[in-house]
């Protein structure tokens, strides 16, 4: 007898790549925004990037900015931190990077092999806290659309992960019960810490390694280790 009847799969990170395909695309934009004239090389202009875009997710998050000063200021920020002091060409850079990141296709590794294995097994759902128009497009570009029945996004439910709200929403939508629900997920405090409150079982995804203070429930290097897990 399985335990579980529903699985809820964070997306960026977890299963759709966003690093990767994150990277591929920035790279395609420094060079159709010629940004080799302001930045040494794409590393560097890499480098400046992600503590800003990392900063400015977690204000977000916290509800202290809004999308635009996320979306926008990103890239507006680590221009200026070679002086080149231009909204214009940021906001175009942002618009540019919101419509061709979620093209991009690349998954974390064994995540197909592990959703053959799960879905005749289980219902399996996505729980992320992405925009809504990027996150049902990297679904369907990457192929990941036919493994899930629904798709909960934190901006159409009004709630972030790791709210209560979020996940109450999901388990309702969803006619689960608790105990056969299992939360997976990248994040220490979106994802588990959300599961967590709300009271479901939940597997740490930490490919990395991290080291956690906090007990989980289960911890994952590998997607690989569901399949004897679940
Ligand atoms: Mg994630």
């Amino acid at each position: 007898m399985r335990k579980y009847k529903h699985l809820f799969f964070d997306l960026d990170h977890t299963i759709w790549d966003f690093s990767t395909n994150e990277k591929i695309t920035l790279s395609e934009l420094f060079d159709k925004y010629n940004l080799e004239k302001y930045f040494a090389n794409f590393d560097d202009f890499f480098s400046s990037y992600k503590p800003i875009n990392a900063d400015l997710w977690l204000k977000y998050r916290l509800g202290e900015i809004k999308k635009t000063d996320l979306s926008i200021g990103r890239f507006y920020n680590t221009f200026l931190t070679v002086g080149f002091d231009d909204h214009q060409a940021a906001t175009q850079f942002a618009n540019d990077f919101v419509t061709i990141n979620p093209t991009k296709t690349s998954v974390i590794p064994h995540t197909f092999e592990v959703l053959d294995y799960l879905k005749p097994h289980y219902q399996m759902h996505i729980i992320t806290n992405g925009f809504v128009e990027t996150q049902h497009v990297k679904l369907e570009k990457s192929g990941l659309r036919p493994y899930f029945s629904k798709i909960f996004i934190s901006e159409e439910i009004g709630y972030q992960k790791p709210k209560r709200g979020f996940f109450e929403y999901a388990i309702k939508s969803c006619n689960a019960r608790k105990r056969e629900s299992l939360v997976i997920g990248d994040s220490l405090e979106a994802d588990i810490e959300g599961a967590k409150n709300f009271g479901l079982d939940h597997v740490f995804f930490n490919p990395d390694g991290i080291a956690v203070d906090a007990p989980v429930f289960a911890e994952i290097r590998s997607l690989l280790e569901l399949k004897t897990m679940l």
